[in-house]
Order: C-alpha cells, then structure tokens, then sequence
C-alpha cells in the first residue's frame, strides 16, 4: 500500500514512524512533512487546505490511502475530494469535521445524542454572554466557536476577562465549569465500528504545576494509572456510540479519529471537546505502544471494514513525551536556532527545518518533542527526560513535571 501523509508537526511524525513501521506500508509520502519525517518519507509540498490540489497529489502518486493529520485540511473538505478520486481517506468529510469546528455544533450533536457534557450557551452578544456567565458562575469557561487551533478557550476568574474574550471572538460558547482530572481518548472509526486508542494524558499549559498561559500541549503521558476501571468501556457505550449514531442519523456519518476530550468530574466522565483527528502530543505515546500495524488500521477505517480488523494488540509498560519549546512560546516563539542532539531515536520532530548547509533549525513554538517508552511510567519518564537533556536549542524550555503527578499517585477524581 502506497500512503499519503497530510502535515507537518509532532503528530505526523509520530504517524509516519507508525506507518513506516507497518509492513504493509511500501511507499510513504508526506506532504509537507519536516526534516525528522524526511528520514521515513519522500517528501512533497502541497497546499494542504486545497482539496482539489492534495487530491491531484494522491492521484500523481498513486495513493491506496491518504491520511490527514491536521484540522485545517478537514474542514476544507479535502477528505471528501480524495475519496471523490476513489481514493480511500482516512478522516472525516469536512460536514462531519463540524464537531470540531463548530463548537456550537458540537454541543447541539451532544445534547440530541444525550452525551454527558457541560451545560452551555451559544452566545452572540455581551448581554447573554453576561446572563451565561452569572449563571455558571467561576471559574468562567468562554470558547471561540470557531477553529482556533486549541488556543480560542479561555477559562478564568476574571469576569472582565471572559466577556473580553467573548468580545473579540464574536460568537462564542460559554459553558460550565468541569472540575476533574482530563482524559485523552482517541478512537478509530468507520462511521459505524469503532475501535477505542489507550487513553492518555496532556499537559496544556506552559508552565509547571499547570500555570501559565494554554498552549498546543506542552507533554503526555499514556496509560492512565489512576483512571477508574471500565472508563473506556463506558465513554465508547455513553458518548462514541450514540455521537457516531447521531451523525449517521444527520446523513453525515463521521469516519476517521475521532478525539473525545474529558474531564472526569465527581459525577463521571464529561466530555470537554471532540476534535476531529489525532490529538498533539498524545499520538506521541500512544503510537509508541500501538503494536497493530498503523496503515491497516486507518485503511480499515477509511474503506468501511474496521468491524473485520483484529483486536488492537499493545505493548506493555508506558510511553511519556516532553516537548521542547522555543523561547518565547507560546508568545510569538523565536525561530532560526541551531539544534544539535535530535538525532537521537525518540526524538520526535514538530517545529524544525533544514538550513542553507542542512543544518537543522527551529521553525516553530514547539520544536521537539522527546518520546519514550518504559517497564513503567516512571521509566519511561526519566527515559523521556534523559533525551531532553541530550538536546541543545538556545532560549529553549520544557515543563519538568510531565508525568510525576501520575507517578507519584497524586491525581484524584473529585467527589
Ligand atoms: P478545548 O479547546 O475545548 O479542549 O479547551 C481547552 C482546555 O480548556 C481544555 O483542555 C480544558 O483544560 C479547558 N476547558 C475547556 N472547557 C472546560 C470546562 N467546561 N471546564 C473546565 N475546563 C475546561
């Protein structure tokens, strides 16, 4: 199978050494992809948020598959041109990539399938905003409806600050505050079956101790030690099920990744967001412990046929990753530096280029990311921690505490 692989940061890295990995996988091609997919792809440019060129692309290369990383390429509608080509996509029509990109579609698919969520409103103006806000109370929660890259949520005590936020996004969503640890959970899906990753773990912001202001995701760690027993098991019966069940009811059935973000509140699992492809920086370590060849999974997906795929088979132990950030992230990051020591396996590229002399620059606020596996969490976390240090990158900075939370047993469900 020849595979075309959408993207260029951490996530599609780890995708294309996941896909490289799969024996059924002769030919991989990344469009644009980065310095650290180079080393497993032929690289191509393309604009990816232009349906009819990446569909031309998968033709000219002779894809059995094209797999889109990033949201942007969704919501564009470029799934639906390459599967209008005949070519088998994995990723959701740009119709059904609304349960990202809207959020206030998003909830009104939650609240008709009957998902447990935070209560919200879809506000217009300042003075229902305001009316939303008392009536939640702090901490306030206001998000951007529209894509905003993980970066459009403010959540604050500041009552001024959340209708400023309000202001500047226009139509926006304001909903209650979720108290609980959160949970990652990927799932690979056809439209119908569908198939639960390990649940896993991020770090949103830029500081330790989760201080500081959001970012794309500063590390993650997979499995959950302390997560309760049967939480997969009840997410996929309670929420996956019936929202793949309400979109085919709409006529417009969601087949890709489908990324539930919860927070595991006092009353249960709740469901933050959905994003409509693979998380950043959790496919890190979750396809670090995917033993299942990666390409036949999504191509299941992306041809219908994912109830007749094999049980997932996973490595045992942990993966942790840290991601090295530029200076300045998540503020306007410095670019351009020299990085030395990336040559290290585990080292996962997510914003680096090639300079004049092919030496290898950043490129981008998160630049590395430093991936690992372990006999145990704690293992795999000092493994992580042991490829930062093998790194240089001037100005550069990384959260120390990704995973020790976990490791020393300090993370509890509230209630
Ligand atoms: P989102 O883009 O919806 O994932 O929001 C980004 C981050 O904001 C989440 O990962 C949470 O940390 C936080 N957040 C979003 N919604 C809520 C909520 N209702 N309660 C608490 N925190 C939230």
């Amino acid at each position: 199978m020849r595979v075309l692989l959408l993207g260029g940061g951490g996530r599609e890295h780890a995708l294309a050494l996941g896909l490289a990995g799969d024996p059924g996988v002769e030919g991989l091609i990344a469009a644009p992809g980065n310095p650290g997919i180079a080393d497993v792809a032929e690289l191509r440019q393309v604009d990816a948020t232009d349906p009819a060129a990446v569909a031309a692309l998968a033709v000219e290369v002779g894809a059995d598959l094209v797999v889109i990383g990033p949201e942007a390429p969704l919501v564009a509608g470029v799934a639906d041109a390459v599967r209008a080509k005949g070519i088998p996509a994995f990723g959701p029509s740009a119709e059904a990539a609304r349960l990202e990109g809207s959020k206030a579609f998003a909830k009104e698919v939650m609240a008709a399938a009957g998902v447990p969520t935070a209560r919200a409103y879809t506000c217009e103006d300042a003075e229902s905003t305001a009316r939303a806000l008392d009536e939640f109370g702090a901490p306030y929660v206001v998000k951007n409806d529209g894509l905003a890259a993980g970066k459009g949520v403010v959540v604050t005590e500041d009552r001024a600050a959340a209708l400023a936020h309000a202001r500047e996004c226009g139509r926006v969503v304001v909903e209650e505050y979720l108290a609980g640890p959160e949970v990652s959970l990927f799932v690979v899906t056809d439209g119908e079956a569908a198939v639960p990753l390990l649940p896993a773990q991020d770090f949103k912001r830029v500081g330790d101790g989760d201080t500081g202001p959001n970012t794309g995701g500063m590390g993650a760690y997979t499995p959950l030690p302390w997560a309760p027993t049967g939480l997969v098991d009840e997410v996929m019966a309670n929420t996956v099920h019936p929202t793949l069940a309400e979109m085919r009811r709409r006529g417009t059935p969601f087949a890709g990744l489908l990324y539930v973000g919860l927070a595991i509140t006092a009353a249960g699992p709740r469901v933050i967001e959905f994003n409509a492809r693979f998380g950043d920086p959790e496919t890190q370590v979750v396809l670090a412990l995917l033993e299942t060849p990666l390409g036949g999974l999504l191509h299941a997906a992306a041809t219908g046929t994912l109830a007749d795929h094999p049980p997932l088979r996973w490595r045992g132990g942990a993966a942790v990753t840290v991601v090295l950030a530029a200076q300045n992230y998540p503020g306007t990051p410095r670019t351009g530096d020299v990085i030395t020591g990336a040559d290290q396996p585990g080292i996962i590229h997510a914003g680096t280029r090639r300079g004049p002399d092919g030496e290898l620059l950043s490129s981008g606020g998160r630049v590395l990311c430093a991936t690992a596996t372990g006999a145990d969490l704690a293992a795999a976390r000092d493994a992580a921690y042991a490829l930062v240090d093998g790194v240089t990158l001037a100005g550069a900075h990384h959260r120390s505490d990704i995973a020790t939370g976990a490791v020393e047993g300090r993370i509890t469900i509230p209630g």
